[in-house]
C-alpha cells in the first residue's frame, strides 16, 4: 500500500469508526503527510495505530489521540490556536489546515529546528514557532482562541488560563507522569468549565508547571 492509500485507510478505520465525524478535520488527516514528520527508520509505520518516537526521547502520539485532541477545539478556521510541543510538527501541520495562525512552543531546540524546516517546504506559513517553555504560554500574542498542551502537566498551568479567550477551548493531559486524563475545557466569564474526554499517557511537560528535568 502507498502512503496516500495507508493514509486514507487510517482515517477510515482509526477515526471514523470511532465517531469521529468533522468532516474538515477528517480532511485535515486525509490531507497532512504524516509519514514526513516520522523519523526514516519507523516511516514504514506512520499511519499505525500506535505512538512513535521522533527524536530527543519524544513521541508522537497515535493518529486517534491527535485527532481526539484536535477535536475539542472546535476548530471552524477564524482562530489563533496556541499549540505547547511542536514534537515532529504533525499537529502543528494539522492545526495549521484548521484554524486561521498557529503558534507553537517547543523546549527542544533540535525538535523545534526540524519542525522549522518540515513546515515551511510542506508550505506551512500559518505557523509561528518559539523555543522556550511552554507552560508559560506566549504572552505576547495572548489571548488565544483554543490551546492545546501535547505533554502531560500535573495541573492546567495557570498562565495558560490566563491566555485563553473568553470562550475559549483548551485540550490538556492531566494527570502523573505515569498515566493521565486527556481533559477539555472551555472559558465562560472568566471560569474554566472542565470534563474528562478519555485516558492517555503522554511525555512529561517540563519546568515550572510541569515536571522538573
Ligand atoms: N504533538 C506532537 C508530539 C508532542 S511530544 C507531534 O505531533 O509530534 C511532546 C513535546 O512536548 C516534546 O517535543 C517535548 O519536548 C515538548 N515539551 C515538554 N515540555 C515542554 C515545555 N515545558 N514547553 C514546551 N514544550 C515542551
Amino acid at each position: 500500500m502507498t502512503f496516500d492509500e495507508q493514509r486514507a485507510k487510517m482515517v477510515e478505520t482509526q477515526l471514523k469508526s470511532r465517531g469521529l465525524d468533522d468532516e474538515r478535520l477528517l480532511a485535515a488527516f486525509g490531507k497532512v503527510p504524516r509519514h514526513l514528520f516520522i523519523p526514516e527508520e519507523f516511516r514504514e509505520e506512520a499511519y499505525a495505530d500506535h505512538p512513535l518516537p521522533i527524536g530527543a526521547g519524544q513521541t508522537i502520539s497515535q493518529p486517534y489521540i491527535v485527532a481526539l485532541m484536535v477535536d475539542c477545539l472546535g476548530l471552524r478556521g477564524h482562530e489563533r490556536v496556541l499549540e505547547i510541543g511542536s514534537g515532529s510538527g504533525y499537529q502543528t501541520a494539522i492545526l495549521s489546515e484548521l484554524a486561521l495562525e498557529i503558534f507553537s512552543v517547543e523546549r527542544v531546540p533540535e525538535l523545534l529546528k526540524a519542525v522549522q524546516v518540515r513546515l515551511s517546504t510542506l508550505g506551512y506559513l500559518n505557523v509561528h514557532l518559539a523555543a522556550g517553555n511552554g507552560s508559560l504560554g506566549w504572552p505576547e500574542h495572548a489571548p488565544f482562541d483554543a490551546i492545546i498542551v501535547s505533554a502531560a502537566a500535573p495541573r492546567i498551568p495557570l498562565p495558560l488560563v490566563t491566555q485563553l479567550a473568553e470562550r475559549g477551548r483548551m485540550a490538556i493531559p492531566i494527570g502523573t507522569p505515569q498515566a493521565q486524563m486527556l481533559v477539555r475545557a472551555e472559558k465562560r466569564r472568566g471560569i474554566l468549565h472542565q470534563k474528562d474526554i478519555a485516558s492517555c499517557v503522554f511525555v512529561p511537560l517540563i519546568g515550572d508547571y510541569g515536571w522538573p528535568v
